[in-house]
């Protein structure tokens, strides 16, 4: 099967988030079935910085737009491990400081900038090779799937071509004024009868749920979830009209790049059956935070995550002054919303001895902190897949997690000690509280501790499987459509 990824984010070329890793280690997957991925990403200014003269494959497509054209250039990426990317190229819009915003919000023409996106991979497939199937995720490349069904309808190529999209956060949709309809030059009949209008707005994401052949999201439970207004955010409706289609198949994890037997940014390797790398790689993480003097007995707790109201920071910060009490230290590397950059830093501040903060995005303390703490904290509000606490079992980092969307799904809590993980439900601080004290005690007995440990580093979270339930989803389509 040919199989085109539009992303608008893929490891380690543009990265905010786990999109970026799926993007990465799922075609690679694909390509050792015996598939033929292609990914198309924005040559972004961050990717020119590691790629600065791509050879150009396609020198000049235009993209029409109301008043004017734009012109982008496809610039070859390279093939790698069987997947070749490519990269559009538009300056005006990508060379840009980041990827979506700057701190004081949204580029205003995020419409525009991957409204092309989607419109120059559409182009550069008809010139290169038109797959057997479209892979797009989230808001950003929805608008392929419904510029398939519009501007594309009567192409004889593209007709019969099915576009399958993945959810990777329902948080994030893609809202824009109605005029968008007019400047991607979409036809007005598809903004209303509830196809794109979401509350007066153009929602990419709707039209992408709408519009896709199938829709994939990244576990079962928050398949589920994002049914129901609690975690629909407006969509519910509109998923629950396309439940028929709508699948949920967990991430994997790429194991070359997160396996403590073998991972090159950390300090030391270790096994299940020999952790003695472990202790090595706490000391170097608490030295990279500064912390002294701690002991084996207290706990290290570690966090990489966005600093977003998703992950449950206000649940951390509220319990904040109460786990200081505990035998733990807690280390944080992440960066997000100012609002919780600067609280965190306060919060760290406040007890230096027990808290520190990095606020950045820094892949090589992600490692250090997945593979020297003791316990993971991922309280989030909701989490649709969630890579962390999968990492963090096989670094035998043991997750602490809320139930909810793929964090349900993959960690564990018996009454009785067994498990790989501590879990708590409910929207409520002190049941995270309950949950951290949990591990603890456990912590303090080494033998089931250890125990849990390694039958959290036993389980397989490869992309093995995963893999082949989206080949079930494509083939569905392709069928669907022929
Ligand atoms: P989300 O996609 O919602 O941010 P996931 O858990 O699915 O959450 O994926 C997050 C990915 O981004 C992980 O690979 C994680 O290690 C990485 N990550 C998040 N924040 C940082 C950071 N500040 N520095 C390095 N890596 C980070």
């Amino acid at each position: 099967m040919n199989i085109v990824f539009a992303a608008s984010e893929c490891a380690p070329w543009a990265k905010t988030g786990g999109l970026a890793d799926v993007v990465s280690a799922l075609p690679k997957t694909l390509a050792k079935m015996g598939h033929r991925p292609t990914v198309y990403l924005p040559y972004y200014r961050q990717v020119a910085k590691i790629v600065p003269k791509p050879p150009v494959t396609i020198p000049s497509i235009t993209i029409p737009f109301p008043d004017y054209s734009r012109f982008a250039r496809i610039l070859d990426g390279g093939e790698a491990n069987g997947v070749q990317t490519y990269f559009v190229d538009c300056p005006e819009l990508f060379d840009r400081e980041s990827f979506y915003a700057t701190p004081s919000g949204d580029y205003p023409d995020n419409a525009e900038r991957f409204g092309l996106l989607s419109r120059a991979i559409i182009e550069a497939t008809k010139i290169i090779g038109v797959p057997d199937v479209y892979h797009v995720h989230d808001w950003q490349t929805s608008m392929l799937s419904v510029m398939l069904r519009s501007i594309y309808y009567f192409d004889p190529v593209l007709r019969r071509v099915p576009a399958v999209l993945t959810i990777h956060n329902a948080g994030y949709q893609g809202a824009f004024p109605p005029q968008t309809m007019e400047k991607l030059l979409l036809p007005w009949d598809m903004f209303r009868f509830d196809k794109l209008e979401q509350n007066d707005t153009v929602n990419f994401l709707k039209g992408g749920i709408v519009y896709s052949d199938a829709i994939t999201t990244v576990s079962s439970k928050y398949a589920e979830e994002i049914q129901t207004p609690e975690f629909g955010n407006g969509l519910d409706d509109a998923l629950r009209q396309r439940k028929a289609d709508l699948f949920g198949i967990l991430n994997g994890v790429d194991y070359n790049e997160w396996n403590p037997e073998t991972d090159p940014l950390i300090s030391a390797h270790y096994t299940p059956g020999n952790l003695k790398g472990k202790q090595e790689c706490r000391r170097d993480l608490l030295h990279a935070f500064g912390l002294q003097g701690i002991g084996e007995s207290t706990a290290v707790i570690g966090i990489v995550s966005r600093f977003a109201t998703q992950k449950g920071f206000d649940f951390i910060i509220d319990i904040m002054d109460r786990l200081v009490q505990e035998d733990m230290v807690l280390v944080m590397l992440g960066s997000g919303e100012e609002y919780y950059e600067r609280l965190l830093v306060e919060v760290a501040n406040r007890y230096p001895a027990k808290v520190r903060v990095q606020v950045k995005f820094d892949n090589v303390l992600a490692h250090k902190i997945e593979a020297g703490a003791d316990m993971f904290l991922m309280p989030s509000r909701y989490e649709p897949g969630g890579l962390n606490q999968i990492y963090s079992l096989k670094y035998g980092t043991v997750p602490i997690v809320r139930a909810t969307g793929g964090l349900d799904d993959t960690i564990d809590e018996e009454p009785n000690g067994g498990g790989n993980g501590f879990k708590f439900e409910g929207y409520d601080s002190n049941a995270l509280l309950d949950a951290v004290h949990r591990a603890l005690a456990t912590f303090r007995n080494k033998e089931e501790w250890t125990a849990m440990m390694k039958r959290g580093m036993a389980q397989d979270f490869s992309w093995n499987k995963p893999a082949a339930e989206y080949v079930r989803v494509y083939e569905r389509v392709i069928q669907n459509r022929s």
